[in-house]
């Protein structure tokens, strides 16, 4: 079974970590994947990468907290391909800290890029899948979207949201449109991610989870890949994926 073959798989936040991962696996399965983030050079480089091993790969520079950037993404992804099959909301900061540090600058990111970011990629992307009534958004929350840790109380915030957005969009959308809605929630995962964090007590404590348990984005990438590869009138709802070693 292959429902991953000549799918158009639009990946935000591709440059890195779990979308570079699940560009590749989706593309190694004959998916055509149109990567976007920030970062050209690595963008640039991915896409050359899954191109010369016998894949279809393009690219363009957006910025997920730019609707206007997200919607050009959508008619960039719908002319190169003829359809949008599937949005990856993947893109997402995490620069961890108390309340008490008033940190407002990075409250203000995380609810940009891990909220307003996957609004703005649904926003872009319902007309095509509405006209075409088909189409799949699958939306990386986290294990934070399930449980609040200290130190974390937005980035918990922000991915909890993410699954009340998911869960919405599929009872508004999936017996209406037949659009399938997906959550990713991945534990510890060893990316870029934690490098942001600013606060050095924050950063201490993820390092060392990463340290003692991490897994590749790799295996979120497999988890991704099942979900859209599931038979049209079957809808994954959500997936959770912690390193076995992962207690909370
Ligand atoms: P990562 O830092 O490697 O990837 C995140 C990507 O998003 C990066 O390429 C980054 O440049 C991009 N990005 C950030 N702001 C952007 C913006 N404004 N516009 C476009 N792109 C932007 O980390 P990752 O772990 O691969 O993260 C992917 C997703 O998985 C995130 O939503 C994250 O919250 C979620 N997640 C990660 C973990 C983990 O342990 N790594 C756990 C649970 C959930």
């Amino acid at each position: 079974m292959n429902n991953v073959e000549n799918k158009t798989v639009i990946i935000t936040g591709a440059s890195s970590g779990i979308g570079k991962a699940t560009a590749m696996k989706l593309a190694n399965n004959g998916a055509n994947v149109v990567l976007a983030a920030r970062r050209k050079d690595l963008l640039e480089e991915i896409t050359t990468t899954i191109n010369e091993n016998g894949g279809t790969a393009v690219y363009k520079v957006t910025d997920v907290t730019n609707a206007h950037q997200m919607e050009e993404l959508a008619s960039f992804a719908s002319e190169k391909f003829g359809k949008i099959d599937v949005l990856i909301n993947n893109a997402g900061v995490m620069p961890l800290s108390e309340l008490k540090n008033r940190k407002i600058h990075e409250w203000d990111l995380m609810v940009d890029v891990n909220i307003k970011g996957v609004l703005y990629g649904i926003y872009a992307v319902l007309p095509y899948m509405r006209e075409q009534n088909n189409g799949h958004i699958i939306n990386l929350s986290s294990i934070a979207g399930h449980i609040v840790f200290p130190g974390s109380a937005v980035y918990c915030a922000t991915k909890s949201a993410v699954r009340s957005i998911s869960e919405g969009l599929r009872l508004e959308e999936s017996s209406d449109s037949n659009i399938r809605s997906t959550i990713i929630s991945p534990g510890s995962i060893l990316t870029e991610l934690s490098k942001h964090i600013t606060d050095q007590e924050q950063k201490n404590a993820i390092n060392q989870i990463e340290e003692s348990v991490g897994i590749e984005p790799e295996n979120i990438a497999e988890a991704i890949y099942y979900a859209i590869n599931q038979p049209e009138e079957v809808g994954v709802n959500e997936i959770l994926v912690r390193p076995t070693r992962q207690q909370l």
